[in-house]
């Protein structure tokens, strides 16, 4: 298939997050880009409101999160395209599409969406509906929390003022009447309230692309967006062909290839590992390999399931032993002082990145005992913003147990992502301490994602 055909291919299949406040032109943009590229639309506000419709129905207080997160799991909400192509909203079969607009919802929505028991369970479905890609979805957390690979991030905003007339032309169309100022403070209310939650405040996504919609007509807001989508369908394009020749960035040393294989051969015909893949293309790029952390075996039970020689940042009292020194630096092993993510870690680690090459991170920084991940550290943040180099998440699953696994008492599984793109890498030279941060949260996010699908398959 050549690139031209590929890009075509790629760009039928992408998944793309819009993001901002009400008014800011998001839910037009996101319906209008979902026709010109023939994609699935889904408002995930429209789903947080029918929940709510509910929640009024059934009469519970918007507090009592316990209950509406019960409520929320045990209804079916879905979004159709009607034949006039208009988007129908369906809560249990039944279409809301037009109360969900009514302002008793809306008032009600922004409480009702900040628990986090209904956040999950949206988010879930949020997930299942983009599984295949060729998706749009506008919202307040897409970019951030839903889908952390999305190959599109965008963030609209506008000022105050102009959000709240497009929100008034929107409600008069629609019939409903109420006033400028009324408007306003609805929407200011809704900001305050979303960008303060606590769980997937509103916030704009490490790396999206801002778009200030302030002076901007549609058409452009439009356009702007499907520029993106091709933009990034042209790059995996090339990543792909280049991926088919045998470049440097998949050189394998032999002696490596020969552990890998060796490593690989037992945990399967002895363990039955399992290993889950998300993308069947190779492309030729280098990666920031991240996975959760749970016993001393990860590194190198982690590492051969790729089928990349990377490296490995390890403490520096494993190279005590030569013996052992010198077999871990025959694999990668770079030793550091402390396994924190200090000057000199990152220092090591982007100069690996620079070169091309590839390397094996764990966010928590130490091996974590609990059912639940740890805190990531805000190095990885730091490493994937500064240098640009795609994060890959994984999750490993059982690692702690190879003993139970092993006489099959429990199942050893990895599971592998798809890569975190940054789709506006001008970042790099603006970014703050909080946006490392808020990246670090977003690939533990992502790891988060791959955990909870070990847990209850997504297309189950
Ligand atoms: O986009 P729309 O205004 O219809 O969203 C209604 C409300 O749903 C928002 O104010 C916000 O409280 C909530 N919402 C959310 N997360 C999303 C989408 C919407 O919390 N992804």
């Amino acid at each position: 298939m050549d690139k031209t055909q590929l890009k075509q291919d790629l760009l039928r299949s992408l998944v793309i997050a819009i993001d901002g406040p009400a008014g800011s032109g998001k839910s037009t943009t996101t319906r209008l880009v979902a026709e010109r590229l023939a994609y699935r639309q889904i408002d995930t506000g429209a789903m947080y409101r029918a929940i709510t419709v509910k929640v009024i129905e059934h009469d519970l207080d918007p507090e009592d999160g316990e209950r509406i997160g019960a409520l929320a799991a045990d209804t079916a909400i879905s979004l159709e395209r009607s034949p006039d192509g208009t988007m129908q909203v369906l809560l249990d079969g039944r279409d809301v599409t037009r109360e969900i607009r009514s302002p008793e919802v809306t008032r009600l929505v922004s409480p009702v969406s900040a628990h986090p028991l209904v956040r999950k369970v949206m988010v879930r479905e949020q997930r299942r509906m983009s599984e295949a890609g060729g998706v749009v979805l506008d919202g307040r957390d897409i970019g951030s929390v839903v889908l952390p690979h999305a190959d599109v991030k965008a963030y609209m905003d506008a000022s105050l003022e102009i959000r709240a007339r497009r929100r008034l032309q929107e409600l008069t169309e629609k019939g409903t009447r109420t006033s400028l100022e009324e408007v306003r403070k609805d929407i200011e209310l809704r900001d305050q309230f979303d960008s303060s939650r606590v769980d997937s405040p509103l916030t704009t996504p490490v790396g999206a692309y801002v778009l200030n919609t302030t002076d901007l007509t549609i058409e452009q807001q439009v356009q702007q967006v499907i520029s993106l989508a091709e933009a990034r369908a042209a790059e995996l394009a090339e990543l792909i062909i280049q991926g088919r020749k045998k470049t440097p960035v998949e050189k394998i040393r032999p002696i490596y290839r020969f552990a890998h294989g060796l490593i690989m051969f037992f945990l399967k015909a002895l363990w039955g590992i399992r290993i889950d893949r998300k993308i069947q293309h190779r492309y030729n790029e280098n990666y920031i390999f991240v996975c959760n952390h749970k016993a001393f075996a990860d590194p190198p039970l982690v590492g051969s399931s790729l089928s990349r020689e990377v490296y490995f940042l390890a403490k520096a009292a494993l190279f005590r032993n030569p013996l052992f020194g010198r077999l871990i630096s025959t694999f990668n092993a770079i030793p550091l002082k402390r396994l924190a993510f200090d000057r000199s870690t990152i220092r090591k680690s982007m100069a690996l990145l620079e070169s091309g090459r590839s390397i094996l991170l764990f966010p928590e920084g130490q091996r974590v005992f609990t059912e639940e991940l740890g805190k990531p550290m805000s190095g990885v943040g730091y490493l994937a913003v500064k240098s640009g180099v795609p994060v890959f998440p994984m999750y490993v699953d059982g690692s702690n147990r190879l003993w139970d696994c092993l006489w099959r008492k429990r199942r050893l599984i990895i599971k592998h992502g798809r890569p975190l793109r940054l789709t506006d890498p001008s970042i790099s030279r603006t970014a703050t301490s909080d946006d490392y941060r808020r990246y670090s949260d977003t690939v533990m996010t992502s790891i988060q994602a791959l955990k909870d699908e070990v847990e209850r398959p997504v297309l189950a």
